[in-house]
């Protein structure tokens, strides 16, 4: 039996060959339907183990990670060096997505007639900048058993940092309630690892779905930009992050990739950092990252660091501009980077919550919000590796963060 990783790797290639088979199979046909509705319903189970175990898992490991780091007197450069970097490699991402846009101006000379049927009749959610401030701190605080119950992530988080920190400050007299949620941390991680042997399967039918219901005549239409930001969001992925991580650690991109793959490809094929997040706890595991650093630099990251999702709403504003025929100034630019950096924090972690706030985006320089008509049919595509990288981010900066914390 071939390893895990091994295996994922050829169930990720075989469904994406499979998918792609599946598309030349005329849309009526039984044997397309019935392979479909077989994907769909192995993805969903493998969608809802993962979804079973998110919550708890968010909860016991940002406690327990809290609870150890401050034990180890290290929380302070944790906090610091985590923050630093997440700001540090979004800030990358988007400044490529700036640069490339600006060279090689994807959506310039296309005709907005090709889009009509799709912009036609929709009515985009307006979300002016101070709305979405205004639903983003009002989503912090909330009652955490309303919010674990709505797999509300982000008051999770932090309910589950303040008692981390309330645990800490109260010392011994709660030893005991920090170890319950250990062992029960470690029960979680033992059902992670069941789960994880489905993984090959689950992410075979996912692709399969996801290739073969893809609509390739639109993809043809907007075929640079969608090159374009595949390639961007490549580049940041193949050599930013690995450069990162080796002038910090000395950690070489082999190394990375063994151990994180399996978190990679799965949120490759789910294109969601919350489901994927069991999975990127195992693989800090096998990055040798510590579970103090890890249970709290993964599942923060896992909210609010998204590289790719920075990279494409910064390249996606400006591929809009083009369309409509405008051109963004450098402050208007500026304003782009500084919106598309908000956006990709306060996005969840789901299959396209980018589109969501990318409407902020572009209202943020006065285009037009019903754009995302345009964007939303190539959207699953480009989930794909925009939601890899993000997760990459978290496992690198997991790795950075437990090497710089230790040299103090
Ligand atoms: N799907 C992405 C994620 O889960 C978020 C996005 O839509 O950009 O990381």
């Amino acid at each position: 039996m071939p390893s895990l990783n091994l295996q994922i790797l050829i169930a990720a290639i075989t469904g994406l060959v499979l998918g792609a088979l599946l598309s030349l199979v005329p849309a009526e046909s039984e044997l397309r339907q019935g392979v479909l509705y077989g994907s769909s319903l192995v993805s969903g189970l493998f969608i809802g183990l993962l979804k079973m175990v998110l919550m708890p898992l968010i909860f016991t490991s940002i406690v327990v990670g809290v609870a150890n780091l401050q034990a180890h007197h290290q929380a302070n450069r944790v906090w610091k060096i985590t923050l630093i970097f997440f700001a540090l490699s979004s800030s990358l991402a988007m400044l490529e997505a700036l640069l490339v846009s600006n060279l090689f101006k994807p959506g310039a000379g296309l005709s907005l007639e090709l889009f009509a049927d799709a912009t036609q009749g929709f009515q985009a959610k307006q979300l002016s900048l101070s709305e979405f401030f205004t639903h983003f701190v009002s989503g912090i605080f909330q009652n955490p058993f309303a919010a674990l119950a709505n797999n509300s992530v982000l008051p999770v988080v932090v309910f589950a940092l303040l008692l981390g920190v309330a645990l800490v400050v109260g010392g011994e007299r709660h030893q005991y309630i920090l170890k319950v949620l250990q062992d029960f941390l470690e029960l979680v991680m033992r059902m992670v690892g069941w789960i994880m042997r489905l993984a090959p399967l689950g992410i075979l039918a996912l692709l399969v779905q996801l290739v073969a219901e893809q609509n390739l005549a639109l993809l043809n239409a907007v075929l640079g930009f969608v090159i374009l930001i595949f390639a961007t969001t490549l580049f940041h992925g193949i050599v930013v992050l690995p450069g990162l991580l080796y002038l910090s650690t000395g950690r070489s991109p082999l190394w990375f990739w063994r151990g994180a793959r399996a978190a990679l490809i799965t949120a490759f094929a789910t294109s969601s950092s919350s489901a994927t997040l069991p999975i990127t706890l195992g693989c800090a595991e096998q990055l040798q990252v510590r579970q103090e650093v890890s249970g709290f630099v993964v599942p923060l990251g896992a909210t609010m660091n998204m590289d790719g999702t920075a990279l494409y709403e910064a390249a996606a504003a400006l591929f809009v501009a083009n369309l409509v025929g405008i051109d963004l100034s450098l402050s208007q630019q500026l304003v782009v980077f500084f919106t598309a950096m908000i956006a990709s924090i306060g996005a969840p972690g789901i299959p396209s919550a980018g589109m969501v706030t990318m409407v902020m985006v572009l209202q943020a320089v006065g285009l037009p919000a019903e754009a995302i008509a345009i964007l939303l049919p190539i959207d699953r595509v480009l989930d794909t590796v925009r939601t890899a990288v993000n997760v990459q981010g978290d496992l690198v900066g997991s790795v950075i963060v437990q090497r710089w914390a230790d040299k103090s």
